[in-house]
């Protein structure tokens, strides 16, 4: 497996091309991702981008790395303007729920923990909250304005933009040029305090209605979204790690802005290899709540949503997204969704069937190059449809190895369960298909479903209520028709 670690190819975003990766420290990879700002449900576009850095997390396990992944929540500091104007989200929503923002925070990060699993997706090593962080987001306030790159004005405390940009190149993750930045930029309208509309917060002065703030040497107020990021990176994986990533719209100011902080504060770019996972759309057009062209998980596994046919099983949904690059959009149709589920019973199939497979003396096919082809795939940025293409290549295979027109040798053959087995399992994350579960399920409730109707036949409603009652507690909930009872 060692000389796999060193085929490994990463499209860093920073210079635009796919560069071989080395990690700092051998055999240890430092991995900071983006958490989600915790005022609303999870949205499936989110859940992508976590599904994809789960993979790549996924993937640098299975090649012996120790990673140690941090992935924050954001729990102050994000306001609803780029601009550093406008309201707390979480504030603003606790606001209008007439709630403690940390009920606000506690509420959808429980969410946000829930759906992920349902999905399969690994927990980081280490989820700092910002909140959690204020010394430190303090004390790296206190270095930067010391290196001369930030000043402070009425308690607010702004990074001096155009002064990095003297020494450090400013612009550089998201390809943009410091003039055209300038002219593009809005005047100081109602942000007079700065400089330069470039400048950013690193510490905002809180207003005496202001409900989350803390004291700090420039007054009571609260940190920048931006700095929470490289306080809690710095904190957890050193001043220069490996591997940052977050979905494609953080790019820039956020990670622009991570990056400058990093410079500011130790005079060197704080990380080796940016990744950004692309959009995930709706029947063609971007996910946005306020259009309604939007869909919660929760509703997609129950199937309530009126944009889908029917309801899709987690692991289905995350095949489906492992079916596209992680850098390119994916568009979520009822339609794609139906094909992945074919695929995805099929690969589960074959997967199932190894174990009963007979060898024979000899392969009829070269085991070792087919399995080749799935470190190929991964290892040029973490190519899972290839990977995936690949793995169909087995399961034609296996099946007709099942069929008696191919045949595998022993020793071919327990090395082939062994990476499907990984690749399937561990790398790509899906789980048996629930539709087996279920299908366990189907002769039980059709028992119980009958004694319910002689139940009722007879009006002995409590026994009736009593079983109706008692699935209801185990999740199945049943709905009677004029053609029977159905159960789901
Ligand atoms: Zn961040």
């Amino acid at each position: 497996m060692s000389e796999r670690k060193n085929e490994l190819f990463i499209y860093n975003s920073l210079s635009g091309q796919k560069e071989k990766f080395v990690p700092i420290h051998k055999n240890f990879v430092g991995l900071y991702v983006c958490g989600p700002t915790v005022y609303s449900n999870v949205h499936l576009g989110n859940c992508r981008t976590f599904m994809s850095f789960d993979l790549v997390y996924r993937y640098l396990l299975h090649l012996g790395y120790k990673v140690r992944y941090v992935r924050n929540i954001t729990d102050v500091g994000h306001l609803e303007s780029d601009g550093d104007t406008g309201e707390d989200k979480i504030a603003k929503r606790a606001r209008l729920e007439q709630l403690e923002p940390m009920e606000i925070v506690q509420e959808y990060t429980i969410d946000f923990h829930d759906v992920l699993n349902e999905f399969n997706n690994l927990p980081p090593s280490i989820e700092p909250t910002a909140t959690g962080h204020i010394i430190e987001q303090i004390e790296m306030i206190k270095e930067i304005i010391s290196n001369g790159y930030a000043y402070e004005v009425n308690g607010s405390v702004y990074f001096d933009v155009l002064k990095f940009n003297e020494k450090f190149p400013y612009g550089e993750l998201s390809g943009r040029k410091i003039e055209d930045l300038i002219s593009g930029s809005r005047d100081l309208d109602g942000q007079e305090e700065k400089r330069n509309s470039l400048d950013f917060a690193l510490w905002k002065n809180a207003s005496s209605e202001h409900i989350m703030k803390w004291p700090s040497p420039w007054g009571i107020g609260f940190p920048g979204w931006h700095l929470e990021c490289s306080a809690m990176s710095t904190k957890y994986l050193g001043d220069h790690f490996d591997i940052h990533g977050g979905g494609m719209d953080l790019k820039f100011p956020h990670h622009e802005c991570e990056i400058a902080q990093g410079c500011a504060s130790t005079g060197k770019s704080p990380v080796n290899y940016w990744m950004h996972g692309n959009m995930l759309t709706l029947n063609g057009r971007k996910m946005s709540k306020s259009t309604g062209n939007s869909i919660l998980p929760k509703e997609m596994f129950a199937g309530t949503n009126d944009q889908l046919e029917k309801a899709y099983s987690p692991s289905v949904v995350r095949f489906f997204t492992m079916q596209a690059h992680y850098r390119s959009t994916l568009d979520f149709t009822s339609e794609a969704l139906n094909a992945s589920e074919k695929g995805f019973e099929r690969l589960m199939d074959a997967v199932s069937l190894l174990p009963k497979l007979n060898s024979s003396e000899s392969s009829s096919i070269d085991v070792q190059a087919l399995i080749a082809t799935f470190y190929t795939a991964m290892n040029d940025d973490f190519n899972a449809p290839i990977l995936v293409a690949n793995l169909f290549d087995a399961v034609k295979f296996i099946n007709s190895v099942n069929d008696g027109k191919a045949t595998v040798s022993a020793s071919d053959l327990s090395l082939l369960t062994k990476e499907i087995q990984a690749f399937v399992f561990n790398v790509l994350g899906l789980k048996l298909s629930e539709k087996i579960e279920e299908s366990k399920l189907e002769p039980v409730m059709d028992l119980v479903l009958e004694l319910r109707q002689q139940a009722r036949a007879n009006k002995d409603w409590t026994t009736s209520d009593q079983i109706r009652d008692g699935l209801a507690n185990a999740g199945i909930t049943v709905k009677d028709g004029k053609d029977g009872s159905v159960w789901r």
